[in-house]
């Protein structure tokens, strides 16, 4: 994956639009939308056919497993996600991976203003835009050819798609941690994923991903699909989730809280005590707090391929050369430091996944009150 890195914080966060204007326009565009049959909920039964007979794969090309194209072609499941998605008059919509454009079709005939789709295969952005031109709809659709991890998006105010699985932990992070600003992302991911993602502190499912969409957003379950509704079957099973990003987001050093929480969830089955007693890991952050001094605090830059949810803890491992040049009476000064920023916060017996974000902040401000930085 590329490495992309972003300026940003004070940009984040903040949104919200004219709630009441666009409830009460957004109602009215739907019982027009229902009184000309347009809005994808309520075809009739000889146009949900037509449209049901799209949906089936043709087989016009060879469909690619490893990206991650799986159509979902049950119709009853994509209305679902439409309507769920609670698309209004005026928004913009950005798609992940439309295929052949079934979930595409429906949000072109909703009551959002336009959709932009990213698609990386260009035979796939070749049937979407043939689909929307059959729809009628095709002034509505803006296809961009790329890699959705990679290319920039329009501004959208939803995003919607039944997503290659193999870009979700990515994706979420670059829409949540990038600059952009939206309401909900409606998403279609692997079961076992959905589940770590709308996990609690305690979970054994809960990691540092839910922790850090936690941070800047509410998650929740909006519904299972079955992987007999994908052509070809894919061998998982999948869940709706809907992201919505809060408005306010506590104040804290972004880049700090990442950092910070790459080493807690590195370890997660070790205590808090144990993390941050081990020697290295101790030299590490010495270095890490010297270096920060020095820098500039008022811009945060932030790597986001280093935000995924793995569990392997290289901070701990890296660059020996942290070490080089400190005495130990500095390093042993550092080290009491730490350790009374875990007895103040009392979490040094605690494991890092069944903490709470309230928790996991309360500590991070203690450590840095103490010049103990994680970046
Ligand atoms: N949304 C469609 C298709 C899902 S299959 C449906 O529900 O039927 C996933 C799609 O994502 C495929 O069309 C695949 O080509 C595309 N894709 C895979 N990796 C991608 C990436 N990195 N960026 C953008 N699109 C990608």
């Amino acid at each position: 994956m590329k490495f992309w890195r972003i300026v940003l914080f004070s940009q984040l966060f903040g949104f919200e639009p004219a709630e009441t204007m666009k409830r009460a326009v957004s109602a009215l565009w739907t019982r027009r939308a229902v009184r000309h049959g347009s809005f994808c909920t309520t075809s009739t039964s000889s146009s949900a056919e037509a449209a049901a007979a799209a949906e089936k794969w043709d087989g016009r090309f060879r469909l690619h497993k490893p990206r991650g194209q799986h159509l979902l072609t049950n119709a009853r499941v994509l209305d679902a996600i439409a309507r769920r998605a609670a698309l209004q008059p005026g928004d913009a919509v950005l798609e992940v991976g439309p295929g052949t454009g079934n979930l595409t079709a429906r949000l072109l005939a909703s009551p959002a203003s336009r959709v932009a789709a990213v698609e990386i295969d260009p035979r796939m952005v070749e049937a979407v835009t043939a689909r929307a031109a059959a729809l009628g709809l095709a002034e509505k659709l803006t296809v961009i050819t790329g890699d959705a991890v990679e290319v920039e998006f329009p501004p959208f105010d939803v995003c919607v798609a039944n997503i290659p699985y193999g870009i979700s932990s990515p994706l979420i992070v670059k829409l949540l941690f990038g600059p952009y600003r939206f309401r909900t992302a409606t998403l279609l991911l692997q079961k076992e994923f959905a589940r770590r993602l709308v996990a609690t502190p305690g979970d054994g499912e809960y990691n540092r991903l839910a922790a850090n969409v936690r941070l800047v957003a509410d998650v929740r379950m909006l519904m299972d699909v079955s992987k007999r509704d994908f052509v070809p079957m894919p061998r998982v099973d999948s869940s709706v989730v809907e992201i919505r990003p809060r408005a306010a987001t506590p104040g804290v050093d972004l880049g700090e809280w990442l950092a910070f929480t790459r080493i807690c969830f590195g370890q997660k089955n070790k205590t808090l005590g144990a993390i941050f007693k081990q020697k290295r890991m101790v030299m590490n952050l010495f270095s890490r707090s010297c270096r920060a001094v020095v820098r500039k605090s008022n811009t945060t830059s932030v790597g986001l391929d280093t935000l995924d949810d793995d569990t392997s803890n290289e901070d701990i491992n890296v660059k020996d050369d942290a070490a080089v040049g400190f005495s130990e009476e500095e390093l042993g000064s550092f080290k009491e430091k730490i350790a009374g920023a875990l007895e103040s916060a009392e979490l040094a017996g605690n494991r890092p996944f069944k903490l709470s974000n309230e928790e996991l902040l309360r500590l991070l401000r203690l450590f840095n009150e103490r010049g103990v930085r994680f970046q």
